[in-house]
């Protein structure tokens, strides 16, 4: 895949960039392990400060920045303005937060004095996709650069300037040189950067393939890893349900991002006593959302990021349909618009069974099934080899408690959409992935966790 911007509204190639040589990427793999020889024996005051810059950067040139993620993949100008203010919350939550997490905690044994101690790594690989071009990268960079760490940016091959953009941050928010590095690299280097001794560890947010190959080429080293996968996240709305809540939020939930979000709701499992009311109101939802340019702020659907989405999609949605769904609304690329124009799509009667109904859809169609009972919902919505984020829908505290204790997923939020939040710990179970990112967990994720005893 080429590294270059390639505006997704007009299919025109803006700006197409080199792949780094073997010795540029060694030199700044060379940089990177000199610079966290210094960088490790700074205090947590000197990086919250430049942490509290980068905020500041990101604060005052939200406009700049969001319009330069909508231009690489699509995103409503609006959406990548907020996530644009997401990053700066980040930094600033582990700016003032960092410290506390990573004290010694004193543990009382038979020693003197027992603790555990956490030390930062050295170098950390981050393999980022675009859908949050900017999200996915500062919520494992705070933590990673709080902690004493420094990193290095693989980013997705269409985001180049994004990538870019973001080591500028860090540079300018006077992080000392070396200690935050984009490679514009192909996906094919990451095994040979894993297998370099100056690399500790990798952090890979995308798709289930791309995962397995970071894993393999990772635990060949025996070097730790975090993955945030994919995801097929239920959202089931029970009978007691406030159900025009529901409706919109599942809205929100299905078309967040153009649709394209690991923890996007993607089956709507609805209880069957409500089920007539729930997809008359969707239909109408969906076939009212205005589709345009993603640079105009009242637009609520913008363009798939790249051509290859477009077309998965196309061939997922008649997959669907020749296993036996059928089409509410949309279910073919919008052709006479230039851009990847999707429609928001509805599809019903898809057989439970088939392997179409589990799949991931990365773009904004809703697949929707009809249960009899709570027992049904839960056993659909656990029928998927992923395990990222539930939503479910009802007042009644039994069934809340029966859907919190039984789906299996990272995260299940009652009567919300499922969302990330630096405060709450974030990733999947199961083919989405382990490990955890935001929080205290999610900083305990690249540290030596040192036991410490003292006679
Ligand atoms: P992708 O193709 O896997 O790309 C993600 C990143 O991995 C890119 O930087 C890509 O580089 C790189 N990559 C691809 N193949 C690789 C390989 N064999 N070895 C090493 N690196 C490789 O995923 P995507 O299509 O951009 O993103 C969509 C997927 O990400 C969806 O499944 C979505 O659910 C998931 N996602 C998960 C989360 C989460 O938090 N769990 C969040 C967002 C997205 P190139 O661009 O150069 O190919």
């Amino acid at each position: 895949m080429a590294i270059a911007t390639i505006n997704p509204y007009t299919g025109e190639t803006l700006k197409i960039f080199e792949p780094l040589q073997k010795m540029e990427i060694a030199a700044k793999l060379d940089l990177a392990g000199k610079a966290f020889q210094e960088y490790r024996q700074t205090s947590f005051l000197e990086r919250s400060h430049w942490l509290e810059q980068a905020a500041t950067i990101l604060d005052q040139e939200k406009a700049d920045l969001g319009k330069l993620m909508t231009l690489e993949m699509g995103k409503p100008l609006k959406a990548a303005i907020a996530e644009v203010e997401k990053c700066a919350l980040v930094c600033r939550y582990y700016s003032e937060n960092a410290a506390s997490f990573l004290a010694d905690v004193t543990i009382k044994t038979d020693a003197s004095h027992s603790f555990v101690k956490y030390q930062p790594l050295g170098v950390i690989l981050a393999v980022m996709p675009w859908n949050f071009p900017f999200w996915q990268v500062f919520r494992f960079a705070a933590p990673a650069l709080m902690a004493g760490n420094v990193a290095l940016l693989k980013h997705a091959s269409n985001v180049p300037q994004c990538a870019l953009a973001i080591e500028d941050i860090f540079h300018r928010a006077g992080f000392p040189g070396g200690v935050f590095q984009t490679l514009l690299i192909g996906a094919d280097e990451v095994a040979d950067l894993m297998a370099d001794d100056r690399v500790k560890a990798a952090t890979l947010t995308g798709s289930e393939p791309a995962g397995i190959s970071l894993a393999v080429a990772s635990g060949k080293q025996i070097k730790k890893t975090v993955l945030e996968l994919g995801g097929s996240d239920p959202f089931i709305v029970l009978e007691s349900a406030d159900l025009e809540t529901a409706v919109s939020t599942a809205v929100t939930a299905r078309m967040l991002n153009n649709g394209q979000s690991c923890i996007a709701a993607k089956r709507f499992i609805i209880a069957e006593a409500v089920a007539d009311k729930f997809q008359k109101l969707l239909l109408e939802k969906f076939q009212s959302l205005k589709i345009g340019n993603p640079m105009d702020l009242d637009t609520d659907l913008g363009p798939l990021a790249t051509s290859n989405i477009l077309q998965e999609l196309d061939q997922q949605v008649k997959k669907a349909v020749k296993s036996g769904g059928k089409i509410l609304t949309g279910g073919h690329p919008l052709t006479e618009m230039s851009g990847n124009f999707y429609p928001p799509t509805i599809i019903i009667d898809v057989p439970v069974d088939t392997p179409i109904a589990q799949a991931e859809f990365f773009g904004p169609v809703a697949l929707l099934f009809r249960v009899p009972d709570i027992n049904t919902a839960i056993k659909l919505a656990n029928d998927t080899p992923f395990g990222l984020g539930a939503s479910a829908w009802t007042t009644n505290t039994e069934e809340q408690n029966r859907l919190i204790q039984e789906i299996e997923a990272g995260a299940v939020f009652i009567n919300s959409m499922v969302k990330s939040d630096p405060r709450l710990p974030f990733g999947g179970t199961k083919r989405s992935g382990y490990g955890r990112e935001l929080s205290i967990q999610g900083i305990h994720e690249f540290v030596n966790i040192k036991t410490v005893w003292v006679k």
